[in-house]
């Protein structure tokens, strides 16, 4: 019989084993581990935030608690849900190398990104707007040649304004609220990212009628969840608690808590629709 070198062999043993670990879906790691790690975002409000009493908080992270209550149920005994920040530059990386089991953290779907990770269906749509003071001269992208305009590294904000507006000087930062800082002490003359944000940010000054969202939007966000690659049993899990949420009510609950008319966060839009976006495949 032909026998296999033995170093060939024990690369295949090694593959074989490589290849059944990695096989395990991350929903079944969770059920074993008993604790679900969820990246979210402590910059990003109201979506992922830190509030005056210190504690995270937001429409991801409250859909994010959802999925926690789902994997209880599955896993027939209670998941701990354990929060961790992430930003808009480490979300994939931690997503990659386990860090985190999933990332809720205002991310775009995009196939640039999907060359490396999965995306849940869209929970949430969003553009880019910029955040300027009040009475500023700029009033669109095209006012931005030659101006400073701060936002996140890694985010698609940087890519967008980068083909928008040429000739402005994009300052990356590692968090939106370090944008923000730099727009209150003058170190920046506008903020770019999604207008939900802004909005949120916005909204956490001092006094937020010292700042204004301008311009049309001038890109599409669609918002999914962060997955690793190849994992249909566990981004199928995630989809049908997002499915869940829709059909029982709770995603507009939560959807009114933070983004509601009477809320801080309140959307200006009154015509938006409070509904998921819709899905493809459909609960039947
Ligand atoms: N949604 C955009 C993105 O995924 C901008 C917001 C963010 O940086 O999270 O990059």
């Amino acid at each position: 019989m032909y026998k296999l070198p033995r170093t060939l062999f024990a690369l295949t043993a090694f593959a074989l084993i490589g290849a059944s670990a990695s096989a395990a879906s991350v929903r079944d790691d969770i059920c074993t581990k008993g604790v679900f790690n969820a990246g979210v975002k402590y910059d990003s409000p109201p979506f992922g935030f830190v509030d005056e009493n210190g504690d995270v908080g937001g429409f991801d992270v409250d859909l994010i608690k959802e999925i926690g209550k789902d994997l209880s149920a599955v896993c027939k005994k209670p998941i701990k849900v354990v929060l961790k920040q992430v930003t808009s530059s480490n979300r994939i990386e931690f997503v990659q190398n386990g860090t985190i089991d999933i990332a809720a953290a205002t991310a775009t779907a995009t196939f640039g990104r999907m060359d490396t990770v999965d995306f849940s269906n869209t929970y949430f749509i969003d553009g880019q707007r910029l955040l300027v003071p009040a009475g500023s001269p700029i009033k669109t992208v095209r006012d931005l040649a030659g101006k400073r305009v701060g936002t996140a590294q890694g985010s698609t904000s940087e890519v967008n304004l980068k083909a928008a507006a040429p000739k402005a000087n994009v300052i990356s930062l590692q968090q939106y609220t370090d944008a923000f800082t730099a727009l209150q002490q003058g170190r920046v003359d506008a903020v770019s990212t999604d207008s939900t944000i802004l909005l949120g940010l916005k909204a956490s000054a001092p006094d937020p009628t010292k700042f204004a969202i301008v311009g049309p939007f001038f890109s599409n966000e669609p918002y999914g969840m962060i997955m690793k690659q190849n994992d249909s049993k566990w981004r199928n899990f995630v989809n049908e608690t997002l499915t869940r949420t829709a059909d029982d009510g709770t995603y507009r609950k939560i959807f009114a808590k933070w983004f509601g008319p009477k809320t801080k966060y309140a959307l200006p839009d009154p015509k938006r629709s409070e509904a998921i976006p819709p899905q493809f495949p459909v609960r039947r």
